[in-house]
């Protein structure tokens, strides 16, 4: 680099107080670091049902729990796009892997988005970065499943001072996290869908467990129920309203980050279904198997999965600062409807591998078996049911008009 474009470079990172120059080339190498350990132990997560203490201890040691948090407070400014990407690469190692790290970014852009210009937050965005502090979320609340937009604890303040106590039925490894991000009330007397949005870290909660997770899949995201109880600062509070982290960034960043892990669970399963395809043509001298056309169908929607993510990777990335274009009619009908269309294309993916390898796919032992990934992918279309988003968002779908071209 010359000196006049190192210059030039140092005073637009000045200007826009970011480096110009992040060093994504890291991020596949360290990412494929944490795959692997991920996958070396993916087995005995899922037979235990164990939180993957390696898999996270490595991506501790790579850095990637703080890689979203922007340079100046530490992380490397990670983008959405490289954040999906890495939840596909982990996903294709690990599922539950996966899903927890989905999670914790998810939380993570919240911070990032939502809590620049508060000093606690702030300070916890320098804390993630340098202690790699993993967040756990609590959303789910009693027998409330996947109503999010609606909370019954609320929040009581006395001064600077504020406490909480949330039946949270699922916080995915609770136990191992470090922080939590939750929603609650705003205060007692506050409708059920005036939230808010609060961020707190193992030195103001409490968690006592009252349900356990023995389950078909996702056994390692060990998303028990507690009784969760904090104290702490009134400042711990997101200074924006919920409804606006909702919109903005919880759900997108969830739909991406969650379609990306399905997408690599159905990308391990295709793989697996490919080596059985090839393996079975060469011993029958090149004739291909029954299962072929299944095969083909694994990956016709494969394809069709990563497109839809990616064009709305896309759609987000161009729109992401941009308030009025994300809080649109026509991109939350989208980004919410992005979660229904690839958790039930990841299923499909799964389903048509594991019919092209036939027996040796629904084996548990052997090289061919996808039953884990079956398993784990199932989790997709209930985490958030989809008749629960489909019910909801059916109203704002009749609002919104039919497209006249194939661009507009
Ligand atoms: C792997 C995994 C990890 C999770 N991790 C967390 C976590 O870390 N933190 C957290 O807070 N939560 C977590 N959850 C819970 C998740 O956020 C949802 O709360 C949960 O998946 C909803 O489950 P449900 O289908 O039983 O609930 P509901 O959404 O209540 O659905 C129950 C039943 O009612 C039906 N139903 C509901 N509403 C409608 C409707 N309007 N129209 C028609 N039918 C409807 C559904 O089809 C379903 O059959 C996790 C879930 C999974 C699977």
């Amino acid at each position: 680099m010359s000196v006049q474009e190192a210059q030039f470079r140092t005073a637009v990172a000045e200007k826009i107080s970011e480096p110009f120059f992040f060093d994504r080339s890291s991020f596949q190498k360290r990412t494929a670091s944490v795959a692997a350990a991920a996958a070396a132990e993916a087995e005995a997560v899922d037979r235990d049902a164990r939180f993957p203490r390696e898999a996270i201890d490595t991506a501790r040691q790579q850095r990637l729990l703080g890689i979203q948090i922007p340079h100046r407070f530490g992380g490397d400014g990670a983008s959405i796009s490289d954040i999906a990407d890495m939840c596909y690469a982990l996903g294709r190692a690990c599922a539950s892997t996966a899903m927890i790290f989905a999670m914790h970014q998810t939380k993570v852009a919240c911070l990032v988005r939502h809590g620049a210009g508060s000093t606690w937050h702030e300070a916890l965005m320098r804390r993630v970065a340098s202690e790699q502090l993993l967040l756990a979320s609590s959303t789910t609340e009693g027998q409330n499943g996947g109503n999010i937009r609606s909370s019954a604890a609320a929040v009581e303040q006395s001064g600077a001072e504020i406490s909480l106590v949330r039946n949270a039925t699922v916080i995915s490894y609770g136990a191992q996290a470090d922080g939590i991000i939750t929603i609650a009330r705003r205060a007692g007397d506050a409708a059920a869908s005036d939230q808010v949005l609060l961020a707190m870290t193992r030195d103001n909660y409490t968690l006592e467990r009252s349900l356990e997770w023995e389950t078909l899949g996702m056994r390692g995201t060990c998303s028990a129920g507690f009784e969760l109880k904090f104290k702490g600062s009134a400042e711990q509070i997101f200074p924006e309203p919920y409804d606006k982290i909702h919109a903005q960034t919880m759900t997108p960043v969830a739909h991406l980050c969650w379609s990306s892990a399905w997408a690599g669970i159905a990308a391990a399963a295709v793989d697996r279904a490919q080596v059985f395809i090839r393996k079975a043509a060469r011993g029958a001298g090149g004739q291909m198997p029954p299962g072929a056309a299944h095969f083909t169908a694994a990956k016709m929607s494969l394809t069709k999965l990563r497109a839809v993510i990616t064009a709305n990777l896309d759609n987000y990335a161009v729109h992401e600062h941009d308030e009025r274009a994300l809080s649109s009619l026509d991109f939350q009908s989208e980004i919410t409807l992005l979660k229904v269309e690839a958790s039930e294309l990841a299923v499909a993916t799964v389903m048509s591998a594991m019919r092209a390898c036939g027996l040796s796919g629904y084996r548990n032992d052997g090289d061919f078996s996808v039953g884990r990934h079956l398993r784990d992918v199932l989790s997709a279309p209930i985490m958030i049911n989809n008749d629960r988003i489909l019910a909801n968002i059916a109203t704002a779908n009749l609002m919104s008009g039919v497209p006249t071209s194939l661009r507009d």
